[in-house]
């Protein structure tokens, strides 16, 4: 099965970042209060990294390296992307798209609006594509837009950025002969999330609802809540399929048996993080008595720490 590289250049600056994260964890204004903050140091690595390339099933494929997962689907009509990484790797995007063939970049695809996933948008709609989201990426990105657990507010994005086509609940589209289906999870990872599937293939793009291996971060700033995540995990589990492949906002390619584990440890340390804070544990004093334990060995190494986990969790219950 084809495997996302789990030792690239960006987590050891991730460690660095997160590890200062967690010893103030309980000060969540200056989680990354470090001289370097958290997207910087995401753009600084984007800008070092290589641009792997893991081709699945059909016509598409994958590209890590850049922010979240792109993916590719190729053909006649042109490349069909779904999300588009920074703006820094742009040359090293583009040398691996066309790696893969000659086709232009037709259209593009934001599964939510965070900058790691939308960066990329102006370049690649001067490059010809027509970008599609969730209403709510259009908001996010038209406005100032400030994420605390980041500590960052971005400027409106430029006007080529901003998604021109929206939808509320379900958009379909037909692309190189695919049918290509978004639908909207509701408040999840943020409140704009959604998936992309590609129906004749079995792959679907589930965004940030999925940090494969990894503590995912969540945004409350932005409509994001540990309940949220719980509940998009949920109807990721009702459609997906065990010969499905599942493509996660960050971490390795995936399937259903991996998501169900993701879950499992989502609802796990939700309950032991709320059965604390009912007890009248502080934020500081649940960190302490670390509720996430059992699972830090597998998912406790990248970006999230246990500690700042923990203290994302403990604000949505
Ligand atoms: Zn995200």
């Amino acid at each position: 099965m084809t495997r996302l590289d789990p030792s690239n250049l960006s987590r050891r600056s991730f460690l660095a970042v997160a590890g200062s994260a967690a010893a103030v964890a309980f000060a969540p204004r200056f989680l990354f209060a470090q001289k370097k903050g958290i997207v910087p140091t995401m753009i600084d690595d984007a800008a070092k990294a290589t641009i792997k390339t893991y081709p699945l099933r059909r016509n598409i494929s994958v590209l890590e390296g850049s922010g979240g997962n792109i993916g590719v689907l190729s053909g006649k009509e042109g490349k069909l992307l779904v999300d588009s990484g920074f703006t820094v790797s742009k040359a090293r995007i583009l040398q691996a798209l066309n790696s893969l063939n000659s086709d232009p970049i037709a259209q593009l695809l934001n599964t939510h609006w965070h900058t790691d996933h939308t960066d990329g948008n102006a370049w690649i709609h001067a490059e010809g594509a027509k970008i599609t989201a969730h209403v709510n990426t259009r908001k996010h990105l038209s406005t100032s837009t400030r994420v605390e657990g980041w500590d960052w507010t971005f400027p409106p994005a430029p006007l080529g950025a901003i998604p021109t086509v929206v939808f509320n609940d379900e958009h379909r589209l037909q692309h190189n002969n695919t049918n290509v289906r978004l639908q909207y999870y509701g408040p999840a990872h943020t409140d704009s999330d959604v998936c992309v599937v590609f129906e004749e293939a079995d792959i679907i793009h589930v965004g940030d609802t999925w940090w494969n291996g990894i503590y995912p971060f969540i945004d409350y700033s932005t409509g994001g809540s540990i309940d949220g995540m719980i509940h998009a995990t949920e109807q990721n589990l009702r459609v997906i399929t065990d010969k499905m492949t599942v493509i996660p906002g960050h971490g390795p390619i995936g399937d259903k048996a991996g998501l169900t584990e993701f879950g499992e440890m989502l609802v796990a340390i939700r309950n032991q993080v709320a059965t604390l804070k009912k007890q009248g544990k502080s934020l500081s004093e649940t960190i302490a008595s670390k509720p996430t334990a059992a699972y830090d060995a597998k998912y406790g190494h990248f970006l999230i720490t246990p500690g700042f986990f923990t203290t994302l969790v403990y604000s949505g219950v």
